[in-house]
This record gives structure tokens, C-alpha cells and sequence, in this order.
């Protein structure tokens, strides 16, 4: 139960443990947050991503990040019905990782406006 630095693996929060910042898989420690954060949507990397990083395993540049806000979105949905209900979900599961804190508002805003197709 203890939150770990999935990079690092230092214990993170509590009153005697560092400060984390949140990513989508999990927290990192400050140290490990500067590290990562020149990388473009750093917010999606997995904890084997960001344990490569730290250990210098790979080059931040040759990382690629799978997130829904930087990949262009997949081409040809057949039906735009449809589509359209699941995007209101998808709308709202952004909202809970806006209000948590996990992404921005202004990542919030450039998902929401993809999924309304604007
Ligand atoms: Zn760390």
C-alpha cells in the first residue's frame, strides 16, 4: 500500500516520504518528474518506459509515448452514431483524470475537442 517512484522506486507521500507527481500509471518522485518532463506527454509513459529512462537504459529522445492526446487518432470509424455516444464517455473518463489532477486543462480541452471532432 505504500506508493512507491515507479521510476526510482523510492517511497513517495506520507509525511516523511518525498512528494510524487502523478502520472497515468503511476506516481514518480520530484527527482524523477525532472527528468522526464522535457519528454512531450511524459504524463503516459509505463512504469518500464520510465524506468528505462532513469536508469539511462534508453535516450529520452528515442522514447515514444502512447497516449490519446498525442497520437493522431485512428482513421475510419464507419459509423459517426455511434461514435459520437461513446465519445461523450470518452469525454467523461477525461474529466475524472482532469479532476484528479492527472492531466491538464488545457489537455482536457485538446482531447475533448478531438473526440467532438472540432
Ligand atoms: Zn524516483
Amino acid at each position: 500500500m505504500a506508493r512507491k517512484c515507479i521510476g526510482c522506486g523510492k517511497p513517495i507521500g506520507g509525511v516523511l516520504g518525498a512528494i510524487g507527481t502523478k502520472l497515468f500509471y503511476g506516481e514518480v518522485c520530484l527527482s524523477c518528474n525532472k527528468k522526464l518532463k522535457d519528454i512531450m506527454g511524459y504524463q503516459y509513459l509505463t512504469p518500464t518506459q520510465v524506468n528505462d529512462i532513469i536508469s539511462n537504459r534508453v535516450q529520452k529522445q528515442d522514447v515514444k509515448v502512447e497516449s490519446p492526446f498525442f497520437n493522431s487518432g485512428s482513421s475510419g470509424t464507419n459509423d459517426p452514431g455511434a461514435n459520437k455516444a461513446s465519445s461523450a464517455d470518452e469525454i467523461r473518463k477525461y474529466k475524472e483524470l482532469l479532476d484528479e489532477g492527472i492531466i491538464t486543462q488545457e489537455e482536457f480541452d485538446i482531447a475533448k475537442k478531438r473526440l467532438l471532432g472540432l
